[in-house]
């Protein structure tokens, strides 16, 4: 494997995410991932992909990230913090990464090629980001033990369901009691 696919993969998705919410959300639930992006200068817009099933892109030239404007809020938001990913995990040994939906739903590695499989990791990893950042364990748990359905609790923290269900599975097969 390449030395820099490698230093890729040494990055820590939750612990990165963890140190980003104590720093922007303070006693908030609610983590705005549009103030991570403005305060490192990134500028952030919706844009008409008119082809393919893209949901975000990032540029490191431009420090922009461009999302799918036909996406829902909840969508939006979570393409943003999977793109914030890519930013902190993933620059500056790459460029730019244009995601689409089938990056989005990266569960796993098995049956690719090498190339497909340090491309399938590298999205499994902002994924992970994006769940430890809008999804953080301590909070799904009291909201399970809370909310009574599970799009109540993708409501509440303002994410897609899939992603939510995503997340509960993650946290079951670690060991919490959901
Ligand atoms: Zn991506």
């Amino acid at each position: 494997m390449e030395p820099i696919i490698e230093e890729m993969l040494m990055a820590n998705p939750e612990g990165i995410a963890h140190r980003l919410r104590l720093t922007y959300t303070r006693s908030n639930f609610l983590l705005n991932p549009l103030r991570i992006a403005e305060y490192h200068g990134i500028t952030v817009k919706a844009a008409d992909f008119h082809k393919g099933d893209i949901k975000g892109i990032i540029k490191k030239d431009d420090s922009c990230i461009f999302l799918n404007d036909r996406d829902s809020l909840n969508q939006k938001r979570f393409s943003l913090a999977h793109e914030l990913g890519h930013y902190f995990l993933h620059f500056p040994q790459s460029d730019a990464f244009i995601c689409t939906q089938a990056f989005f739903e990266v569960n796993g590695i098995h049956d690719l090629n090498d190339d497909e499989k340090v491309r399938a990791i590298v999205e499994l990893y902002a994924n992970r980001f994006a769940m430890a950042l809008l999804l953080p364990f301590d909070e799904v748990y009291r909201e399970w033990h809370l909310a009574d359905t599970i799009e109540h609790m993708a409501d509440r923290f303002g994410v897609p369901v899939q992603i939510v269900s995503h997340r509960v599975c993650e946290m079951r097969n670690l060991g919490f009691s959901l």
